[in-house]
């Protein structure tokens, strides 16, 4: 018995300056082609205004999502950063919903809720967004 991982580089190019991006086939695919069984799967991206999260991925919800990341983070609330770039809301969203995920992976298959989903959350575009997804099994 050996452990083994697969490591796996995807990326998105962001179309809003806001906006939230289902990576759910991405990662699933990448656990598909690992051929790993039995393990879990981190995804990370490797971003300061970029976030991972875990949750559904409907239209209406998908638009709260960002009306409270605009309550809570509001840009331009007078924070140090933006003397530089303008953009110190979206380092602390960042910093607060995180940059990665772990999941369980069981029977070669993703464990997740009927409206889970995996999103990549963009606070700061439109850019180019990497999302690296690690599988990690016993063989
Ligand atoms: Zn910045």
């Amino acid at each position: 018995m050996s452990c083994r991982t697969y490591l796996k580089k995807h990326f998105v190019d962001t179309k809003n300056r806001f906006e939230v991006v289902r990576i759910t086939k991405l990662v699933e695919d990448a656990v598909k082609e690992s051929e790993i069984r039995e393990g879990h799967v981190l995804v990370f991206t490797p971003h300061a205004t970029a976030a991972v999260a875990v949750n559904e991925y409907e239209p209406r919800i998908v638009e709260d999502y960002i009306t409270w990341i605009k309550r809570v983070f509001p840009p331009g609330a007078g924070w140090r950063h933006d003397e530089i770039d303008s953009n110190a809301y979206a380092h602390i969203a960042s910093l607060v919903i995180g940059q990665s995920r772990v999941l369980p992976v069981s029977g070669g298959y993703v464990i997740r809720g009927t409206w889970q989903e995996i999103l990549l959350l963009e606070f700061d575009g439109p850019r180019r967004r990497d999302i690296v997804i690690q599988v990690c099994g016993v063989q």
